[in-house]
């Protein structure tokens, strides 16, 4: 039986820390629990919002008036190199079940906190592979028709964080799966280890924020060129780090009461643990207008607002 309660505090469920009360929250883990609550919600009239691994998310300081739907589905089967995998899963629990298995590919996103379904709507990426890459098929539940699709690659629209499950928001990721590479288990466990000491050198993981707050916007040529001369790296299809960017802008170390622009990557707010979502908007803003200013381009948010 589902449980519902009442009057829950959301920042414990995110990464940001940061976040007021739900009025009703379920922790679903089957697709049945899934399809209660969403009836649950549509018979008091109230709206709905799914929230997974709290890892993308900026949730408002007044909370969530309506129902939290918190995904915990997470099973797990395998065919050949081919892993199904529930939407609320740990996408980590997915390359870990893998290695142990023998099966690699994904190895370069060890390290990306949150769900599979999180990962899949906004095709999380790291080190130039893309959770898109590996998939084959999203079951998919239509909130619409309450019927269950099957999606491919295509139908799922995959683009640079982006899918269509951004865009078309009554469709709910209920499970994944994905067809890995045979391996070796040592081999491949190593180079999730090197992944890791290769994120944990380029900024600090282990911090209370939502992971890239802006999305890396796409530039004109000048810009990509001084970023190649600068970093001597070149920018991937026309699109720059927003974090250099707010680091030209003079925006980093930026603070706005408990919330700073990364140290050492300024397009991650962090929070010292006293921060609220109304200064994480106002240094948002204040990071927008400078880069605005300065460079003509306009900044658009990668996390997703809760409850404003
Ligand atoms: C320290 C840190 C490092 C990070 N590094 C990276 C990185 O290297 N690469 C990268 O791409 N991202 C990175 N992120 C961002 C984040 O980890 C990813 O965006 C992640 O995939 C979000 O998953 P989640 O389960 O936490 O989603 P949540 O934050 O819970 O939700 C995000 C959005 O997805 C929706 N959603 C969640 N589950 C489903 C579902 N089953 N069906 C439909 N919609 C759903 C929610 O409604 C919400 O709109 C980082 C974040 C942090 C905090």
């Amino acid at each position: 039986m589902i449980v519902v309660k009442e009057n829950v505090s959301l920042k414990e469920y995110t990464t940001f820390n940061i976040g007021g009360d739900a009025r009703y929250f379920m922790t679903i883990q089957s697709l049945e629990d899934l399809r209660d609550a969403l009836h649950f919600a549509k018979k008091h009239a109230i709206p709905y919002v799914i929230l997974a691994g709290g890892s993308n998310v900026l949730i408002a300081d007044e909370g969530f008036d309506g129902l939290v739907i918190h995904m915990k589905n997470d099973i797990i089967t395998m065919d050949g190199s081919d892993i199904t995998i529930g939407a609320g899963a740990e996408l980590m629990d997915l390359i870990l079940f893998a290695a142990r298995k023998g099966l690699g590919g994904m190895e370069n996103m060890t390290g990306i906190p949150g769900s599979i379904g999180g990962a899949v709507r906004g095709n999380a990426a790291a080190f130039g592979t893309e959770t898109k890459d590996l998939l084959r098929s999203v079951e998919v539940l239509d909130t619409k028709t309450d019927e269950i699709m099957t999606f491919d690659v295509k139908k799922c629209h995959f683009s640079y964080r982006s899918s269509v499950f951004k865009s078309e928001r009554t469709y709910i990721v209920v499970n994944a799966t994905f067809s890995f590479v045979p391996g070796k288990e040592r081999e491949i466990e190593q180079k999730m280890y090197d992944i890791l000491s290769k994120r944990n050198a380029k900024h600090i993981q282990n911090i209370q924020s939502a992971g890239s707050f802006f999305i890396n916007p796409k530039v004109n040529k000048e810009l990509q060129e001084n970023f190649h001369k600068e970093k001597g790296v070149k920018s991937r299809n026309g699109r720059v780090p927003a974090g250099w960017l707010l680091d030209l802008a003079g925006v980093y170390k930026k603070k706005v009461g408990g919330i700073q622009a990364g140290e050492t990557h300024a397009n991650y707010f962090i929070n010292d643990g006293t921060g609220t979502a109304e200064q994480a908007m106002q240094l948002a803003a204040v990071a927008k207008t400078r880069v605005r200013n300065e460079f003509g381009v306009q900044l658009q948010e990668e996390v997703t607002f809760i409850g404003f």
